[in-house]
């Protein structure tokens, strides 16, 4: 069904969200929008405020588990929000759309020749979801990186329609997480980069997909790292987790990886409350074990979520 009587941003309705996640998990949306532009977003948010429902703003949903009965409002998906714009201003000073994907970011400033965001490029995220998230990234023989590491300052939507310019220095950002408030929509984000030869920030980007090839479990559908890596311990959260033989365990559709203790996939049409099953075991037995909480990664979004 189509409500475009009223709103010329199409507002859909029962959207199945695993076609919206990496995890290819979660149930139907009662609405759904996914605005290409800034006067289909103010709609779809007047739409939001007339129907007085809950909210939830997506990106990729590379790092999101909705639940298997779906969500009770409205799903703001980004990741088409002008997602081509970007600007190249002076000093390096980069400005970019959220809804811009960041392997299209890192295309974009290679051609410029700036460096800065190889680090992102094979995340499967958004800029707005990678902002949020503090997403990050290292190999062994490089740098560890981190959003704020490059970023400049951020534009944020409010709910009441004000618009406003952040410096870094004013969002607190946390390992995999920031201090934004959930209700907040994450508009442009700008980096400050450095010049360097195309050549060597391709051979950066390539390095890095060597590696995370070899870390990661990429064969099938999920969300990346389901936890943390817990803070003053020596050990990953995927560590601990192969210590406590999570590996090649299974519930329903959804199995531990074997290659990577801290990846569950979505083997076989998998519901969500097969991988929170999974997550409750693993947190359960490294609990036992070692006395450790690890927190989740990944965002779960329940049905009664608002
Ligand atoms: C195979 C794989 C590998 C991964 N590797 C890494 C890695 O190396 N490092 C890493 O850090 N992460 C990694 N991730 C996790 C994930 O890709 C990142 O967290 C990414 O930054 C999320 O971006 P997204 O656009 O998909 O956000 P989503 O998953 O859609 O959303 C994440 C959070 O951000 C909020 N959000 C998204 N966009 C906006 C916006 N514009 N305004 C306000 N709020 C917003 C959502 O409400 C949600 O709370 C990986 C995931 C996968 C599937």
């Amino acid at each position: 069904m189509n409500l475009q009587v009223d709103w010329k941003a199409p507002i859909r309705t029962d959207v199945e969200l695993k076609s919206c996640t990496t995890f290819k998990i979660g149930g139907p949306s009662r609405y759904f929008a996914e605005p290409r532009t800034c006067e289909d977003l103010f709609m779809a948010l007047s739409f939001h405020r007339e129907e007085g429902c809950p909210r939830y703003i997506l990106g990729r949903g590379s790092n999101v588990l909705f639940s298997d009965a779906g969500f009770p409002g409205l799903v703001l998906s980004l990741r088409r929000l002008e997602s081509s714009r970007i600007f190249f201003e002076k000093e390096g000073l980069v400005r970019a759309s959220a809804g811009m994907s960041l392997i299209q970011l890192n295309l974009a400033c290679q051609e410029k020749g700036l460096s800065g965001v190889e680090f992102l490029c094979h995340i499967p995220g958004t800029v707005g979801g990678a902002l949020v998230m503090n997403a990050g990234f290292g190999r062994p023989d490089g740098k560890y990186q981190e959003m704020k590491d490059v970023v400049e300052s951020v534009e944020l939507l409010y709910p009441n329609g004000a618009v406003e310019v952040l410096g870094r220095e004013d969002v607190r950002f946390e390992y995999r997480n920031t201090n934004l408030p959930q209700d907040v929509l994450v508009l442009e984000v700008r980096f400050r980069l450095t010049p360097r030869r195309r050549d060597a920030i391709q051979g950066e980007i390539k390095a890095n997909f060597r590696y995370r090839n070899s870390v990661q479990d990429l064969r099938y559908p999920s969300a990346g790292s389901t936890f943390k890596n817990p803070v003053g311990y020596s050990m990953t959260g995927g560590e601990l987790l192969d210590r406590v033989q999570m590996k090649n365990m299974r519930v329903g559709g959804a199995m531990v990886s074997d290659r990577h203790a801290n990846f569950i996939l979505n083997v076989d049409h998998a519901r969500a409350d097969d991988v929170l099953e999974l997550m409750s075991i693993g947190q359960k037995r490294v609990f036992e074990q070692f006395g450790i909480r690890l927190e989740p990664e990944v965002r779960y979004v329940s049905s009664h979520d608002s």
